[in-house]
């Protein structure tokens, strides 16, 4: 059994104490191996290292940092195979998903490269003659890097690409339940050549290594993907030093079926959002809002596609849905499906465990939730699906913004005023037509509304830059 390390100041460590985490696989239980625990002392240490290391790497030009991340990139496609193994192992999505989301990491990697090649700043026209004034884009700082198990590659590549381009240094915390996966992105790192300090990973617990990045004056920004009720302790936390902080959090993302759809593209939509990765992702689609007139059929094809899904061990072939992340992910999915039946939710699908061993829980759909229901307005983070039925689109529209989340929102419709007056007067960060709930592409802005977020900085494409750098405005009088 291995017992994996650290990454501080260029060298795998332990943790101060020695002491280690255990990584279970959810759909077999195995034990996958240990993960430091680091303590307080460690987390500090790696906030010093990082910002010794700050202006070796601040001062080395974009373009050569760009060769490294441009090397990871390449290296992740070499390990492509073993990496997406590695991610189905410890988190449970299945191998094609797995592998979706270590391409998507590699791409990352990609595109951050080629910013390393374009990012400048502004020149601007001066009323004083003889004045040059422009601006010029500086690093943060050191950037701590604390992120969900949920999308363990992803996620961690979409802040530390940015961060390592515009020539921070980092510190990477990654969830506890899926620390591998995390460690190999690391690995592809350092093998790209990344210099000592500039990367630090450091494994343990939020209360101590989490906490202390977030609450250090040491370090310059927090970029935090995870649940609402941990990013807003991290906000009132960071603020003491006036940290720059990034929030993205949970969502309770509707897709909503308008009386016009073709209903065979609204299931397939909504299993896809609903039920892709086991539900268990910040943008899927948990609430269906459906047109009354189209909502009898819709509901009896969506309860049909969620049976005949086939639930499993994400790396045995055929197998379309996961297990829950782990035994507290899975009592949570079934604690909702008994609230929603109390609530006096119609249970469509599912409903209960899949099998007696692994955290598997069948698909479920519910009909007739109403928006003042827990189940409609607190997020599962699991395969479970509730239909809520409206009069018609301003009904359809009023019920989807019902919620304190507004992080991503899909309408299916072929009316394209429609289609568009959804756009604008839906309260989501993300708006899709006639596509998934899920899905985002990596060279876009990325970020959510209300308690989806911060709402202070955008992640992702062009956006990721205003985080990750700060900007001088810089005057010469030369006339
Ligand atoms: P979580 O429990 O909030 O944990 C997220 C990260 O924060 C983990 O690394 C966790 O460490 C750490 N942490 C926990 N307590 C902390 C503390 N007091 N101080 C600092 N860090 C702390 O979230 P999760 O269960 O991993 O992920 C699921 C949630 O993430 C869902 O709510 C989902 O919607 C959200 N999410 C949002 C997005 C988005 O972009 N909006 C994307 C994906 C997921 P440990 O693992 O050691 O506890
Ligand atoms: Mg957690």
């Amino acid at each position: 059994m291995t017992t994996y390390k650290n990454l501080i100041a260029g060298e795998w460590v332990e943790s101060a104490t020695g002491e280690t985490f255990a990584n279970h696989n959810p759909a077999t239980g195995d034990l996958l191996g240990h993960f430091p625990s680091a303590t307080v002392e460690d987390t500090q240490r790696a906030i010093a290292v990082a910002n010794e290391a700050l202006s070796g790497w601040a001062n080395t030009p974009p373009p050569s940092r760009a060769v490294i991340l441009d090397k990871a990139s390449k290296i992740i496609d070499r390990r492509g195979d073993e990496f997406a193994k590695a991610l189905t192992q410890e988190e449970g999505k299945t191998y094609a998903e797995a592998r979706g989301e270590v391409n998507r990491a590699r791409d990352i990697f990609a595109y951050a490269a080629g910013e390393g090649w374009r990012m400048g700043g502004q020149t601007l026209p001066s009323n004083i003659p003889g004045e040059l004034l422009y601006t010029r884009r500086e690093p943060l700082g050191v950037v701590a890097l604390v992120t969900p198990w949920n999308f363990p590659i992803a996620i961690p590549a979409w802040k530390m690409a940015p961060a390592l381009i515009y020539g921070n240094t980092v510190v990477f915390k990654p969830a506890s339940l899926s620390p591998h996966i995390g460690l190999l992105l690391v690995e592809a790192l350092v093998e790209a050549g990344i210099p000592a300090g500039v990367l630090n990973f450091v494994t343990g617990s939020g209360r101590s290594v989490g906490n202390t990045l977030v609450g250090s004056k040491d370090v310059d920004g927090v970029s935090f993907t995870g649940s609402y009720s941990v990013g807003m302790g991290i906000y009132a936390q960071a603020m003491k030093n006036l940290t720059r902080v990034q929030l993205e959090m949970g969502g309770k993302n509707p897709t909503v079926v308008l009386k016009d759809a073709e209903i065979a593209q609204a299931v397939a939509l909504t299993v896809a959002g609903g039920f892709g990765v086991t539900g268990q992702a910040c943008t899927a689609t948990s609430r269906v809002i459906v047109e009354e007139s189209v909502a009898d059929k819709f509901a009896a094809a969506l309860a049909d596609a969620a049976r005949n899904l086939r639930v499993g061990n994400g790396l045995e072939s055929g197998v379309q849905m996961g297990p829950a992340v782990d035994q507290g992910q899975l009592e949570t999915d079934l604690e909702y499906i008994r609230i929603a039946q109390k609530e006096g939710a119609m249970l469509l699908a599912g409903g209960s465990r899949a099998t007696d061993d692994g955290y598997f829980v069948q698909p479920t759909v519910f009909d007739g939730v109403d928006v003042s229901m827990r189940i409609a307005q607190e997020e599962v983070f699991g395969p479970v699906v509730g239909i809520i039925r409206a009069r018609d689109f301003d009904d359809a529209l009023e019920k989807a913004n019902a919620i304190e989340f507004g992080l991503s929102a899909t309408v299916v419709t072929n009316n394209l005023q429609r289609a568009f007056q959804f756009a604008n007067r839906i309260d989501a960060g993300v708006v899709k037509i006639n596509e998934s709930s899920s899905g985002l592409a990596l060279q876009a802005p990325f970020g959510g509304f209300k308690h989806s977020s911060a709402n202070t900085f955008k992640e992702q494409g062009p956006a990721a830059i205003e985080f990750y750098t700060r900007t001088k405005t810089v005057y010469v009088g030369h006339g």
